[in-house]
């Protein structure tokens, strides 16, 4: 493992503020929780159902070939939607009261084609700590073919990112399931071996569970139905394209734009801002929501509740809401919220202006 030494951040004096949120956002919840409950309890059973049906669905009547396709596009979406309502809450131990069960529960994100041990480290330890920061957060860290991070290596292909990035963005999941995974456990200049160093029993689990996946999604469809391997490679496409464009726009509109920062800390790893400060500055919410968002989009439009409060279930996430607004406003700090659409044109803006390295000496430095 390197001996690296992780950023450390300022102490402002918002701590106090954060501190008064912190207390009335767990009174809330605790008032909260005995009626919210049914729900989460209802979306952890009800979703993988869902998943399973579908499947069942394209093997029992395959056959018909729109069936086949359509039930495969349906489980592109019920993947998102168990990984932002079921996987994300699990790996944050909000799931279940139970710990052991909901570090049982994350064994489905392995079912479905990713990693789980490594997406847990990289998002929990690393992402939650140190959102935006270059080298640290690696969940915006993602193909050397995306300079998102202002001050990221250059590469003279990436003049052209903001052309040939929003045509490989179908291949998100495909990139992340085959390739990124085995990177982060062979490749030990990733940003995750900072902070672990994976046991073998993880390697062995990463091979079983991929090759599982690959075998039920592909293979076994192919000995039960009366299809060409060019069908069967089709379906799996069409799952994991339907999946990376909905993930994505999830996944880019809270962090990865124009309108958040991307701060990195000073010779001595001392970042400029608190913590809590620092993920008011680099994560804004979402302006659509509704009962679609909340139900089945694992209420991502409230990303800044989220990451001041990882430990707290999507459920409540609106009145949690609430509660930062009026304490951010009352004490003159930002809270950000902008439509989809716009995040969405901030990220294009992005990735068109860090197709130039922004000092050009830096570059030869
Ligand atoms: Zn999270």
């Amino acid at each position: 493992m390197e001996k690296l030494t992780k950023p450390v951040f300022a102490k402002d004096g918002s701590e106090e503020v954060f501190r008064r949120i912190k207390q009335r956002v767990y009174a809330l919840v605790r008032e909260l929780e005995p009626e919210r409950r049914l729900e989460i309890t209802l979306k952890a059973i009800l979703f993988p159902l869902l998943y399973v049906t579908a499947y069942c669905t394209a093997l029992a009547y395959g056959r018909d070939k729109s069936v086949y396709y359509t039930a495969y596009c349906i489980m592109g979406i019920m993947l998102v939607i168990i990984f932002l309502n079921l996987i994300h809450e699990a790996v944050h131990n909000t799931l279940f009261k139970r710990k052991w069960l909901n570090e049982l529960y994350i064994y489905f994100f392995d079912l479905m084609g990713a990693n789980s041990y490594i997406w847990k480290i990289r998002h929990t330890r690393l992402h939650h700590n140190y959102p935006n920061v270059m080298g640290w957060d690696s969940d915006i860290e993602q193909s050397p073919l995306a300079r998102v991070f202002p001050h990221g290596k250059f590469s003279r292909v990436h003049r052209y990112q903001h052309i040939y990035l929003p045509l490989l963005y179908p291949f998100f999941l495909l990139n992340w399931l085959l390739v990124r995974d085995f990177k982060d456990y062979f490749n030990k200049k990733k940003v995750v071996w900072k902070v672990v160093r994976i046991p073998r029993i993880e390697y062995v689990k990463l091979f079983l569970f991929k090759l599982l996946f690959l075998f039920y999604i592909i293979v076994l469809p192919k000995l039960v139905l009366p299809i060409t391997w060019l069908e069967a490679l089709t379906a799996f496409c069409i799952m994991i394209f339907t999946a990376s464009i909905i993930a994505l726009l999830v996944l880019i509109s809270p962090h990865a734009n124009t309108e958040n920062e991307f701060p990195l800390p000073d010779a001595d790893n001392r970042m400029e801002k608190s913590w809590f400060l620092h993920q008011l500055y680099n994560t804004n919410d979402v302006k659509e929501d509704n009962w679609f968002t909340r139900f089945f989009m694992g209420c991502f439009n409230y990303h800044i509740a989220h990451h001041l409060f990882p430990n707290v279930h999507h459920v409540f996430y609106p009145e949690v809401t609430r509660i930062i607004q009026e304490e951010a406003a009352s004490h003159n700090l930002p809270y950000r919220i902008y439509p989809l659409l716009t995040t969405l044109k901030n990220h294009y803006k992005l990735l068109k202006q860090n197709r130039m390295p922004e000092n050009i000496f830096e570059e030869t430095m």
